[in-house]
Order: C-alpha cells, then structure tokens, then sequence
C-alpha cells in the first residue's frame, strides 16, 4: 500500500499539521491502493503564505527563464510518463493504454503549447503608434488556486501549472481527493525541474476542506476550477467576498448533430467518443441528435457498436473501457439508466446493472438509450458514464433548437458533407468549442465553454492570458525601455 501523507510547501515535503488519512480506492477492485492525508487550514495557510512570500521574485523573473523551466519540466515529465500512467489507472480507472496515451500525453501537449505560445507572446509592449508613450504590460494576477477533477488528471493539472507558472503566478494546487497521486508525482517533476521554493505548493484535501478555504482565502488572488457546476457555484460563492478572479471549466451536455449527409462513419465516431474514457468526460457528446431520414439506421448502428465496446480492468492492456471512478459515481449513472427506461426512451445497448462477468469493481455497461425525448432527465443531466441518448429532429432549425436548449454550453459537434450548413451551425450553436466532422481542435486552441459549463479558456496563448492581469502605463518613457 502507498502511503504519501505530506504535501509539498515552499520546495519542501512537509507532514500535515493535523493528520486525517484518507483512502484512495481502486475503482477496478474497490479496494485501498494509497493513503494520504487530507489538510486542513494550517495546511492551507501554510502553502499560500509560501506562494505569497516567492510572488513577487517570480512575478519579476523574465518571462525567458520562467518559459526555460517549463520546458525542463517537459523532459522530467517525459521521464515519469509511466510513474503518472501506472498512477491514474489505480486511482481513478482509466484502462492503462488510455493512461499512456491520452492521458499523459495531453500533459506534454499542453506543456508544449504553452512554451509555443509564451515565446512569442509580448509580455510588455506599445499600446500602438498613435499612443507612443502608452504601455501595456501584462503581468501575474497573484497568488492562484489550482483546484482540478479526477477525470482527466494530469491533462487538468497541466492545463493551469503549465499556464500559471508561464504567466508569473504563484500557485497552490489542490487535486481531487479521488485522484491524488499523480499530482503527487507531478509535485516531484516540478521539484526535478528546479522551480524555485513557494512557486509551486500542493496541499491534499477535500472540497469542503482545503477547497472551500483556498476559494475563501485572502491572500489568494485567483482560483483556477474544473470540476461539477455544482462545486462551481460554491467556489463563486465562496471567493465574493474577497473578489477574486474566479476561473471556471464545468460540466456539459454536448449535442453531436447527424445531418443525413453526415459520412458514413459519423454515427461510430459519435459512439465511440461518448465511451471514450468511460464517459467521463467534460466534453462528451452524450445527446446524439439524428436527422428523420437516417434515425432507424443511426440507431441501429450505435446498437451495434455500443454492443461491442468492451468494458475491462483499467491494469490491463488493450482498448477496453476502464471503471468508473467510485461508488457514488456508480450510483448516479444507475439511477441515471433506470431514470431512461422509467421515463419511457428505447433501451437498444446496454442497461442497469454491470457488465457480464463482473460482480466487483464500478464497471457500468456502455449503454444507449433511444428515442430521447427533450423533456427527459437524460437529456438534461450530464451523466458522466458511458450512457448515450439519442434524439430525432426533422429540420436543421429543429436541431439547433433542441442543440442550444441546455443551461450547458461547452462543446457541439456537427456532422454534415456541406460545408457551408457546417458553418453556419458552427456560428450559431451556444458553445465555447464546435467540432465538426471529427476534426480534432489545432495545439494550442482554447478550451472552455459558456453558460453553465463555465467562463475560463484554458490552452495555448489563451490559458496563459487567463493568469493574466493588463496593466495600461502613460507617460512612459521608450528610450528607457530600449537601453534596457
Ligand atoms: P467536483 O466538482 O466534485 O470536484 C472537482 C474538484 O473540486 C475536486 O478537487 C474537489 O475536491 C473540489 N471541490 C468540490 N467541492 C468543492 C467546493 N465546495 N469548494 C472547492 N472545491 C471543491 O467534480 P468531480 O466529480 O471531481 O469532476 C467531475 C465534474 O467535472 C463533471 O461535472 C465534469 O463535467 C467536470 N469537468 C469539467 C471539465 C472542463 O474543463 N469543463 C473538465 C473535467 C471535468
């Protein structure tokens, strides 16, 4: 059994003032894989005292030596890649090929994203050639709360250090209580790296916990969040009254709107994405709405391949869906699935229940609900497991409405062969992200939503924008600048 209780403050592994063990389970067993501690405010204050001590040496360090060590950190990352592969199987199920790959890759992808970007980004410059002693200098909104899910670990965790410690900022980092241990690792790499004492600080904790008493703290200048709508709100709430910068990425209910004209492998893709990571994923295209003309066959097709999507241990190799991540996410999806069949859509994959031949572990059946109607509760809420509703529209009008009626607005996607209907579907959908025929987002774009899935942009120059404060300077003198 691991045990890793102390969190790491001002480059240093401290144990926790008051220790209060906490077990990480293995979704794929329900047994214990680690024990660590959660903090509590001593902790807390602790590290964001040691944030606040090194803000303004790392503020004032050029942009060059911060994006030097970024880029350090990506060849001890490399280095650890099976270490944080081996560590979000157990602790949070993703089925180890997935971990190798997307997994820890999008870590190293967001990492190199953020140097490409931060090598051609003008930190200090002329507000323009009508205003020559006008400056504009972008500099570390401050001390910044990193408080990141289980879902998708290390592509979150990235995602705000990588863009945080680019920007200037000083950080501290609360992982899920769920998914601690890569983090942990994360921690060492950071270390490995040579960031200097205070920049970087990780505390363990709950939300109720050190979560809540990041949001609320005084000396905290931003907080930086993915996770539920639910835990979003509370953040909000709790960061009011010392106005800080509230940074949000939440939850979804992606539509993925089938055109007639969509290509063949539209409907397969749909599927796949949805089961991809078990369903657990922000950006999930969990309500499939297909045109009249090619319902039945849509349906029949995701039947068939939900059908196949092989559900296994997330310790062995090969492309099988993982667990979920724990009893109570378990809990939901099966409510979720009786809710479907209660509420009358067409069970054609799938059920309550787990899967044959598992009788332990979160293992859900990959399942497919049709005939969705808009008023259902499957269609509204983000069930976060491998569970997908299909709808049927007649119109492209029909479509969009049903697409845009939803209080979330992360990503939509479109499949349709012409391309001037994609396009103005792309503009009038009400989401931070369009994908349309399978085309992946380009490196560095910005990832992030609208309404209820958020406000935050995380990614490439957009994420490091986001740690950002702008600073408007007149009367300043260019000579000075130039000698500089
Ligand atoms: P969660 O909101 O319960 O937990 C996320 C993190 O917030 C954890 O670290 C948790 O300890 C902390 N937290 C919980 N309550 C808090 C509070 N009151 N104050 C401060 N911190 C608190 O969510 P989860 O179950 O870990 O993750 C799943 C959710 O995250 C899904 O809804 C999913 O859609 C969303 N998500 C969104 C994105 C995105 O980029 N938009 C990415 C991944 C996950």
């Amino acid at each position: 059994m691991i045990e890793k209780r102390d969190f790491y403050i001002n480059g240093k592994w401290v144990a926790p003032a008051t220790p209060r063990d906490h077990q990480v389970i293995d979704p794929s067993t329900e047994e214990p894989c680690a024990i660590i501690s959660l903090g509590s405010q001593a902790d807390t204050d602790a590290a964001v005292a040691a944030a606040k001590a090194a803000l303004p040496g790392w503020m004032a360090t050029p942009p060059a030596e911060r994006i030097a060590l970024v880029e350090k950190l990506i060849e001890v990352y490399k280095s650890r890649a099976e270490d944080l592969a081996q560590a979000m199987s157990s602790e949070m199920g993703a089925p180890i090929d997935l971990s190798r790959s997307a997994q820890v890759g999008a870590g190293i992808g967001h990492l190199k994203n953020f140097v490409r970007a931060a090598k051609s980004f003008e930190f200090d410059r002329p507000l323009g050639d009508h205003a020559p002693n006008d400056r504009i200098i972008y500099e570390a909104v401050g001390v910044a709360a990193l408080i990141t899910p289980w879902n998708w670990p290390m592509n979150q965790v990235t995602l705000k250090v990588g863009a945080a410690a680019i920007a200037g900022c000083t950080m501290v980092l609360k992982p899920s209580e769920e998914s601690p241990l890569n983090a942990m690792i994360f921690a060492e790499l950071m270390d490995e790296a040579g960031f200097p004492a205070g920049v970087f600080n990780l505390v363990n904790g709950d939300g109720a916990g050190v979560g809540s008493q990041l949001s609320s703290h005084k000396d905290v200048d931003m907080v930086s969040f993915t996770g539920s709508t639910r835990a979003g709100k509370l953040i909000s709430v709790a960061a009011a009254d010392t106005l800080k910068k509230v940074h949000l990425e939440l939850g979804g209910k992606g539509a993925n709107v089938i055109f007639e004209d969509a290509d063949d492998s539209a409907v397969k893709r749909g599927v796949m994405h949805m089961m991809n990571n078990s369903g657990q994923s922000c950006n999930a295209p969990s309500r499939m709405l297909v045109q009249s003309s090619v319902y039945d066959k849509a349906v029949e097709t995701a039947a068939a391949v939900a059908a196949k999507v092989a559900v296994g241990n997330a310790h062995e190799e090969g492309r099988h869906i993982g667990p979920v991540v724990n009893a109570v996410q378990f809990e939901k999806i099966q409510g979720l699935i009786q809710k479907g069949i209660d509420e009358g859509a067409r069970l054609v994959a799938g059920g309550p229940g787990r899967p044959e031949g598992f009788n332990r572990g979160f293992f859900v059946r990959p399942t497919v609900f049709a005939d969705v109607t808009p008023d259902m509760t499957i269609a509204n809420e983000e069930i976060f497991g491998p569970v997908l509703s299909i709808m049927k529209f007649e119109t492209e009008e029909e479509a969009i409405q049903i697409a845009n009626d939803t209080p979330y607005g992360l990503t939509n996607y479109v499949q349709t062969q012409d391309g001037a209907k994609a396009n103005r579907m792309a503009r009038v959908l009400r989401s931070g992200m369009v994908e349309m025929n399978g085309q992946p987002r380009g490196a560095g774009a910005p990832f992030g939503g609208m309404k209820m899935s958020g406000n935050g942009r995380e990614g490439g120059v957009f994420g490091i924008e986001d740690f950002l404060e702008v600073k408007a300077v007149s009367g300043w003198t260019p000579e000075t600048q130039a000698a500089e």
